[in-house]
């Protein structure tokens, strides 16, 4: 079975050899600013671990970038784009007022971003969906005013100088639409659209909904009947479980087939359980990741990190736990995966071994029910 079809009959719900999995990450810092530097170590990735969706890991930054904001270039390995913004495009409302929709071609960012698309999804041929990353609208606004460290720009702006932010969100979703159909021609099977689930609950619900909902809607309904695996990813969130849970809540009516977040996160998420009542869609998660930078696992504990800990046996057992109870709680729509960016690569062979040893299960239950 191709990992394209085993994805397939996940969202059907169909039973499977085994479950499908997919860890993303590292940010590639140092190759994100080549197209063919960024596929190689993309293709190189999915090689080393047979992941059933390749989530592209572009740099977070490239779609400001792409309108003119000021990006240092990465220079060593720990750098990462979003972090490191140099000036945002929007300082003022009336800032939003210069900006104009733009085509992919011309677009030098763009133009790179999709060549990546275009090499891997030559390389793997259609035996592995490939899922550009794109953020939501009111995030990509977000990013363009104060990023991550200053979110309560953009949540003023949205109040105060509404008319101007309107229009400058309604530029921004004819840009992503030009850019994901770009992406679809390049050979993407769907895409992951990030959320910033924290964001969304500063917003508050009513502008949550006006904006963030409704804008997120009119992008995956313009490109869903061109693609078949469209995955929210809904990034963190605050210390509150009521409110995360209203707020992921708030997204399952959106038109995409797969929801992602960090559902092992027990006293600030919901679980799986509760999100299974509310939506038969597929869900990706399952496994307790890092939320330190990718690939420092040295400063979690396996309180919070399921990778982390010196005995490999324990290690195993824990993964195996999870795995069981992401079957159990989210049923055959599942993708086994992180709540977000995940890459421990020296325990990526245990989880393996986990995933070996449920498909020889699954075959000899098979052959005894046949
Ligand atoms: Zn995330």
């Amino acid at each position: 079975m191709t990992h394209r079809e085993r994805l397939m009959k996940a969202v059907k719900g169909e039973w499977l050899d085994r479950p499908c999995s997919a860890f993303w990450g590292p940010h590639y810092n140092l190759e994100e600013a080549n197209a063919r530097d960024l596929a190689y170590a993309t293709i190189a990735n999915q090689q080393a671990y047979g992941w059933d969706f390749i989530k592209v890991m572009e740099s977070g930054m490239y779609f400001p970038e792409a309108f003119g904001q000021d990006m240092p270039a990465n220079i060593t390995e720990d750098m990462q784009s979003w972090v490191n913004v140099e000036k945002f495009i929007i300082n003022h409302g009336k800032d939003w007022l210069k900006l104009k929709p733009l085509q992919v071609k011309g677009n030098k960012i763009f133009e790179r971003n999709v060549e990546v698309i275009k090499r891997v999804a030559d390389h793997f041929q259609g035996d592995v969906p490939i899922l550009p990353t794109v953020f939501s609208p009111v995030s990509m606004a977000g990013e363009m005013t104060g990023g991550f460290f200053d979110e309560a720009k953009i949540v003023s702006m949205i109040q105060y100088d509404t008319k101007e932010v309107e229009y400058g969100l309604s530029v921004i979703e004819e840009t992503l639409v030009n850019l994901m159909n770009a992406y679809i021609d390049a050979g993407a099977d769907g895409f992951f659209f990030g959320f910033q689930n924290g964001l969304n609950a500063k917003l508050g619900w009513d502008a949550f909904m006006e904006f963030e909902h409704a804008g997120s809607e009119r992008v995956i309904n313009a490109v869903k009947d061109r693609t078949w695996f469209n995955m929210a990813h809904l990034c963190n969130g605050r210390f509150d479980k009521e409110e995360n849970t209203k707020f992921i809540e708030g997204c399952l009516d959106l038109p995409f087939d797969a929801f992602n977040y960090s559902n092992t996160w027990t006293e600030i998420m919901p679980s799986f359980t509760d999100i299974r009542k509310k939506t038969d869609k597929v869900l990706v998660g399952g496994i307790k990741h890092s939320a330190m930078p990718l690939g420092r696992i040295s400063w979690n504990s396996p309180k919070d990190n399921d990778f982390c800990g010196k005995d490999r046996e324990v290690i195993k057992t824990r993964l195996r736990e999870r795995v069981d109870t992401a079957i159990e709680e989210a049923g055959n729509k599942l993708v086994i995966a992180g709540g977000c960016g995940c890459f421990e690569p020296h325990r990526f062979c245990v989880f393996d071994e986990v995933m070996e040893e449920v498909a020889e299960e699954r075959a000899k239950m098979h052959r005894t029910e046949n």
